[in-house]
């Protein structure tokens, strides 16, 4: 019973809203007819002009005093049709439709009658023949004529022509003359049969209308959706390009807008490890949120994967910086996924207009150039533009130009950082470390040319010549050293990977046992078959694999227990960095537990002092690394080392070296 009530509840407001919608059909259509009448004030200052003449003429030809009068009424009536119909725009959404009709209506009543009895008046009071034939004429084809053009609205158009035609038509009746009267029937058969034709061309109109409206609206929603992202229901790459365009449009010279470009960090390991429908959530949810918190009349878009903008009006600086730090906190506000809560964090670069650029492309391309700052500075936080980023990016392109040609020049070299064992303080491998001596630039460190090197792709080329290099080096010191050289995710994908690793050890004659690589977590991002191909190929040789940078990336420990990895090196940022403290050294404890139960050497890396190499060697870590031991040397100095140390040996371990 409830249920059945709910039901006809249902479909009446179904119904309801059907009719809803027809209506709004409707009143479209109606407004598009009701315009048709106001399209061309010419046509009426045509018809005025002819009626009246023709009045006037009447008047002058007959000497008949009424017909003057009657020629002043079409005229001042026609003169407040014409003022009024160039002062009402059907375009103007304020003059309801309702209202132009009526004074329409009114304009167009008045003159037919007006002309009508003007016409019958002739007859009745016996105007000379051709004075007749004039009025009658002019009145009728008036009626006639404006039936047709107004057929959009029957009731004006067969009123215009009822009001026209009746007067003539009782006169001619009235009259006594057998050819009036039969004209007087003749026009009595021709209201409704004119009427008639006026109702179909109506209906022509409407079909018509309604159907291109329907079209309009169809096209109108195509592009709607053109514009639309599909996972979010946000504005995509095109919906933002149109409201950008839109709004500059619109804006005016001391309107500031800003252009917030966000980016989640490690989304893809979001989409990996939990899958792409929970991908799909975490999208919306960000999407959901970036609405709620952006100010009214932004324009919020998802652009590309996981990259969202916020693009909207701000009052200064300071204004934008509360948007991008409100939309910053909610981003990372924990997400409650299918019970499950999920951290989300986001990069985001803010340019504003017109301060940091001078037209959308720029604003664009900047905002995007403080994003990549916020993201090669750590992720997770806000960079706004500032014009050094702009140098930056020009040195950065500068070192792309170089970087191809810097090893021909032999400008690149290979320096070498010990490991150091904590027990004996005896060191067990150098870490090949690269540097580039520029001409002009002087000394740049890895950090600035490694990731141009990654982006371009150069880094296969780069660290094909680094491995070569630091085996050949390798090779000359004693046979209980290694050496461990850096591997970047790129250069482990890139096909023949493995082979030239084989190239490299055979042609420096150096046992693979003896090259240890360093790879980052990163590389499991994209837990492909190349990367589990290479680094079982090369384990199955003897060459070791250390996990670098430990507890910096997604930390997830599946992969420590599916690849042979034989030593982990806890990043530095745990050991002297600024978040190094009780927790990091619980943290360094439990990798340490976890490493000698597994077999796995622990490197505590970043060791600058002596409390330093204490505290993680109590803590379990059975190698360090860091300035405190020494920084990374050139070659003949890290052979100097070794050379010492065995000198001494025994008794003393390595000590202090610098470069
Ligand atoms: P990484 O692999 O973590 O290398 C350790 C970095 O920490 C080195 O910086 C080293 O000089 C620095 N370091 C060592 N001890 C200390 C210390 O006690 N305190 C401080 N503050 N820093 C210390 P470097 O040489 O600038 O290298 C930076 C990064 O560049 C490396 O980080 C590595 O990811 C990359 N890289 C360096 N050489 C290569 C290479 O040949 N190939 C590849 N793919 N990447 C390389
Ligand atoms: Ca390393
Ligand atoms: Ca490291």
């Amino acid at each position: 019973m409830g249920s059945s009530r709910n039901q006809c509840i249902f479909k009446s407001s179904k119904l309801l809203q059907g009719r809803h919608e027809e209506d709004a059909v409707d009143q479209k259509v109606r407004r598009t007819l009701v315009t048709t009448l106001y399209a061309s004030p010419l046509s009426l200052v045509v018809g005025a002009i002819t009626t009246v003449g023709a009045a006037a003429v009447a008047a002058w030809v007959s000497e008949m005093s009424a017909l003057w009068v009657a020629a002043v009424i079409l005229a001042s009536v026609a003169a407040v049709r014409i003022i009024a119909a160039l002062g009402l725009s059907p375009d103007a959404e304020d003059n309801s439709t309702t209202m132009l009709e009526l004074v329409y209506e009114i304009g167009a009543f008045s003159f037919a009658l007006a002309l009508g009895s003007t016409a019958a008046y002739t007859i009745v009071f016996d105007a000379p023949s051709q004075i007749q034939v004039l009025m009658v004429a002019n009145a009728l084809g008036y009626g006639i004529g404006v039936s047709a053009r107004n057929a959009g609205r029957p009731t004006i158009a067969i009123g215009q022509l009822t009001f026209s035609c009746l007067p003539i038509a009782i006169a001619c009746l009235l009259s006594s003359q057998v050819g009036l009267i039969t004209l007087g029937l003749t026009i009595i058969l021709l209201i409704p049969a004119q009427s008639v034709i006026s109702r179909n061309i109506f209906g022509i109109l409407r079909s018509f209308i309604a159907s291109a409206n329907a079209n309009a609206d169809l096209a109108q929603e195509m592009q709607e959706l053109a514009r639309s992202d599909v996972v979010t229901g946000l504005a995509n790459r095109a919906g933002l390009n149109h409201a950008v365009t839109e709004t500059m449009t619109k804006i005016d010279a001391d309107t500031n807008l800003a252009l917030i470009w966000i980016d989640l960090d490690r989304f893809k390991e979001v989409n990996d490890l939990l899958g792409h429908p929970v991908g799909d959530k975490v999208l919306k949810g960000v999407a959901e949120r970036l609405v709620e918190v952006s100010p009214e009349g932004s324009t919020v878009a998802r652009f590309g994967g996981d990259e969202f903008i916020v693009f909207c009006p701000v009052a200064d600086l300071k204004h934008a910086e509360l948007i991008a730090s409100e939309i910053h906190c909610e981003i990372m506000c924990p997400m409650r996924l299918d019970g499950e809560l999920l951290e989300i964090r986001a990069s985001l670069g803010v340019a504003i207009l017109p301060d940091n650029a001078e037209d959308a492309d720029q604003l664009m391309q900047r905002a995007d150039l403080a994003l990549y700052h916020a993201k090669v500075g750590g992720r997770s936080q806000t960079c706004f533009y500032d014009p050094s980023m702009s140098r930056d990016l020009v040195r950065r392109r500068e070192i792309e130009a170089e970087l191809r040609t810097a090893i021909q020049r032999d400008e690149l070299s290979i320096f070498f950082q010990p490991i150091v064992d904590l027990e004996t303080g005896r060191i067990k491998c150098f870490e090949a470390l690269v540097r580039w001596f520029h001409p002009e630039k002087g000394e740049l460190r890895p950090d600035e040319f490694i990731p141009v090197a990654e982006e371009t792709g150069v880094i296969v080329t780069l660290g094909n010549w680094i491995t070569v290099q630091a085996a050949r080096i390798a090779a000359s010191w004693p046979e209980d050293v290694r050496v461990a050289v850096n591997l970047s995710p790129l250069q482990i994908r890139a096909p023949g990977a493995a082979l030239g690793i084989k190239n490299a050890l055979r042609e420096a004659g150096l046992d693979p046992h003896r090259l240890e690589l360093e790879v980052t977590e990163s590389l499991f991002i994209d837990d492909n078959h190349s990367t589990s191909a290479f680094i079982e190929e090369l384990s199955a040789l003897g060459v070791r694999f250390a996990l670098d940078d430990f507890g910096t990336g997604y930390s997830s420990l599946g992969y420590i227990n599916s690849y042979p990895f034989s030593k982990i090196k806890v990043d530095r940022s745990f050991v002297s960095g600024a978040q190094a403290g009780q927790k990091s050294e619980a943290i360094i404890q439990a990798v340490a537990k976890m490493g000698n139960t597994l077999g796995m050497d622990i490197v505590a890396e970043g060791l600058e002092t002596p409390e330093q190499v204490k505290a993680v060697r109590k803590a379990g870590c059975n190698l360090g690394q860091g300035y405190h031991f020494s920084r990374a040397v050139p070659d003949y100095l890290a052979a100097m080392l070794l050379a010492q140390e065995r000198e001494h040996e025994p008794k003393q371990a390595i000590g202090r070296a610098s470069a």
